[in-house]
């Protein structure tokens, strides 16, 4: 595994699809997602210059953000969380990218100790395997979300099934675009809702075409 190449591979990957789409003076961040490795790989990852780093479980992130402290880095959570741990983790996360739930959101704004950057999760392809709300839920969630100042929605996440065409891709990302821009003409209280985390290894060409300005990737930087 030569860690500098592959971060290398996938950055030139990256300005290939943001020229594609026309997105090269755009600043799109790279969160890699170190969940298949160890604090010390994930160190070595950090020397070839990635600047983000992405963890889905609360005792790994944990043990990541300790064993990396002094280096500076944006540390995002972006798996599902449940509601007892998150007085555990949340005071350390930059960005959380899984809010799928009111009652979770209730506890962050109870647990936090200053604004929270959060993600709400969308079930764009309504898989019922995936987690995230339904478009059709939003509009009470959000009125849920508005004395919960703590929380603050930066923007919209979601995940495409694994086996989606690339038409289908399309579609589903450009469908949480849409969606994006919508909620933010709205100017909601502190849900500035302007990014967007989309793609990952196998479709962040189709995500940045889209419109990302958060992807997550794994498996292109370890193999
Ligand atoms: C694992 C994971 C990723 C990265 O996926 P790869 O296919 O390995 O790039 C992105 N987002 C979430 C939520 C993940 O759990």
């Amino acid at each position: 595994m030569d860690l500098q190449q592959n971060k290398d591979a996938v950055f030139a990957a990256i300005e290939r699809a943001k020229k594609a789409a026309d997105r090269s003076q755009e600043f799109v961040n790279v969160i890699a997602v170190t969940k298949y490795v160890d604090s010390s790989i994930t160190k070595d990852l950090v020397a070839t210059g990635v600047q983000h780093i992405g963890e889905n479980r609360v005792d790994v992130f944990l043990d990541k953000y300790r064993a990396l402290s002094g280096i500076p880095l944006t540390w995002h959570l972006i798996g599902s969380l449940q509601r007892r741990k998150v007085k555990d983790v949340i005071n350390y996360v930059d960005y959380f990218h899984a809010l799928d739930s009111v009652k979770l959101a209730q506890e962050i704004q109870k647990r936090a100790e200053k604004k929270i950057k959060c993600f709400l999760q969308v079930n764009i392809s309504k898989e019922a395997s995936k987690h995230g709300f339904l478009i059709e839920e939003l509009e009470a969630v959000l009125e849920e979300l508005l004395s919960l100042d703590k929380v603050e929605v930066v923007g919209l996440m979601t995940m495409a099934p694994f086996e989606a065409s690339h038409a289908e891709l399309m579609s589903i990302f450009s469908e949480a675009k849409a969606l994006q821009e919508r909620l933010a003409a709205r100017k909601l209280p502190h849900m500035p809702f302007t990014e967007l985390s989309m793609g990952m290894s196998g479709d962040f060409t189709e995500a940045i075409a889209c419109g990302a300005t958060f992807i997550r990737i794994g498996t292109a930087f370890f193999k």
